[in-house]
């Protein structure tokens, strides 16, 4: 069975596999450059923001950072506006932040960069809310892709889908081949498109695998009554040496989310008082301190994978043209360092600056050969965040396969030593913070000023086991800036 009923007559038509993150950054890029963009989600979404299954992880802690909150709102202008508006918080970071790292406690000062904290729920309904504004972007819910359906030569002309039929033994309805002229994977760690390649008698993607081991749990608190701290974030970061961290984020409606984890095979309890036990344990006490007399509002949640995995599309020389994966399904970090929603948003980017090119917009047609070059674009926004986790977590027992080879060595010593600068060092840290935000190539590290107070050496550092700094005399609120690029 042929369903050619999204395409719009004489129009182009795009799918988007998967309706998280990925996929709506992925329509968002789409939307303005072709005629018609169907969103397939296997979920039905709630009508509030509200967990569902297909984003398990949004029970857990979400931060976007300063490349995530670019990309966002280039792709849906005024989408950070509405997130302030709907009670996500700005964290100045470090100045509104306990942040310990590696090297101790880093100084609080305004670097100008901003996270923004909120429930993943509250997000994901709130970039959902903009796209059903778009009339070219349709949604599909309840429905499954379940493979790529080959078109002439090395292409794909379409998706295999199977809707929900509950009157079916599978739950699901006889799959069905749904037309389009592009077709964008971003169903997620989960991704099928390995197989589906295999099917089409293409060869599967080499894989690279860093795993730390870190196993996440998540509680959501009411601070205790009376509260008042010069902070707004905790966040506590693990050594291999103390494999334990910590983050207490502010979320909308005046809650902490929290979450724990341990690393190297240590996984933090399930139940309220083993969780408020682990927190005892971390590098530091402040955020056990927080927690310990606040009320928890909902039961602990465990996290499922974690692994830094990628997936090198861009390694394969043979590729179906007009078939594309992004998001989760290409590159997946450890959430620690809180990066797959920008590298989403990136690549999203990155398709739409090749739809600008090609100047789609209006023709009603794809031009060939468009996504085989951009699986090069994708793969580097990729290597922008595995530079920091991905070689990060080759220094935890067990990650890497055998002895870390000399670069990787190199880099470790380096970033040891940055991190402990850091602490007392404005340009290094703002360095640091431009890097791991994703808004400057990780070369930023080694720019002159800052590699010759790398070799010079820290200052004294604040250890863990010290107060944690206080903060400057109170700044002007970030306001609405837009995180700047910094080439
Ligand atoms: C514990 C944890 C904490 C994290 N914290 C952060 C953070 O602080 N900051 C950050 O930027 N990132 C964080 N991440 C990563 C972030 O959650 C993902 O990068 C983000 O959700 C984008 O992923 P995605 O859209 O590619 O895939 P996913 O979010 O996994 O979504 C895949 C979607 O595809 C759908 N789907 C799957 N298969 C099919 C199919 N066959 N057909 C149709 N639909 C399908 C699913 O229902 C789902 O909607 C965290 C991840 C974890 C696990």
């Amino acid at each position: 069975m042929t369903d050619p009923g999204a395409r719009p007559p004489g129009g182009s038509h795009a799918v988007v596999l998967g309706g998280s993150l990925a996929g709506l950054c992925a329509a968002a890029a789409l939307a303005p450059h072709v005629d018609r963009v169907t969103l397939v989600e296997r979920d039905r979404y709630p009508d509030a923001p509200r967990w569902r299954r297909g984003v398990p992880q949004a029970r857990h802690t979400h931060n976007l950072l300063g490349a995530g909150q670019r990309s966002l709102e280039l792709l849906l202008p005024g989408l950070l506006d509405d997130l302030r508006d709907l009670g996500m918080v700005e964290v100045r970071m470090p100045q509104d932040m306990l942040l310990l790292v590696a090297g101790g406690w880093v100084d609080r000062f305004d670097s100008r960069h901003t996270v923004l904290s909120g429930s993943r729920d509250l997000l994901d309904w709130a970039v959902r809310r903009r796209l059903r504004e778009l009339p070219a972007v349709e949604f599909r819910e309840e429905t499954e892709a379940v493979g790529l359906v080959a078109g002439h030569g090395d292409s794909v002309r379409g998706v295999l889908l199977r809707d929900r039929d509950s009157s079916a033994r599978t739950g699901w309805g006889e799959p069905y081949e749904h037309e389009a002229d592009l077709v964008v994977d971003a169903t997620g760690r989960g991704s099928r498109a390995p197989a589906w390649l295999q099917n089409l008698g293409h060869q599967a993607p080499e894989e690279t695998v860093v795993d730390a081991g870190c196993a996440y749990a998540t509680c959501v608190f009411e601070p205790p009554p009376g509260h008042t701290a010069d902070w707004k974030c905790v966040l506590l970061q693990s050594t291999p040496e103390e494999p334990r961290s910590g983050i207490l984020n502010p979320i909308e409606n005046d809650r902490w989310m929290v979450s724990v984890a341990g690393l190297g095979g240590e996984r933090p309890p399930l139940d309220h008082a083993g969780f408020v036990d682990f927190a005892k344990r971390l590098r530091s006490t402040v955020l056990y301190d927080a927690i310990r007399d606040a009320k928890p509002l909902g039961e602990v949640y465990g996290s499922g994978r974690t692994e830094n995995r990628r997936r090198h599309y861009e390694r394969l020389t043979r590729w179906p043209d007009r078939f594309l994966v992004l998001g989760d399904a290409v590159g997946a970090f450890n959430p620690a360092y809180g990066q797959g929603i920008s590298v989403a948003g990136m690549s999203a980017l990155v398709l739409r600056r090749a739809l600008e090119r090609a100047g789609t917009r209006g023709t009603g047609r794809i031009p060939a050969g468009l996504t085989g070059p951009l699986r090069k674009g994708i793969a580097r926004c990729v290597d922008a965040a595995w530079m920091l986790s991905g070689n990060a977590d080759l220094a935890y027992p067990g990650a890497a396969d055998g002895p870390l080879p000399l670069a990787a060595r190199l880099g470790k010593r380096y970033t040891d030593r940055l991190l402990k600068v850091a602490t007392t060092d404005r340009t290094v840290a703002t360095a640091l913070f431009d890097m791991t935000h994703l808004l400057a190539p990780p070369q930023v590290v080694l720019r002159p000023r800052v590699l010759a107070s790398v070799l010079r050496g820290p200052r004294t550092a604040t250890p863990a086991s010290a107060s944690p700094p206080t903060a400057p005399s109170p700044g002007p609120a970030a306001g609405a800036r837009l995180p700047e690029e910094r080439p």
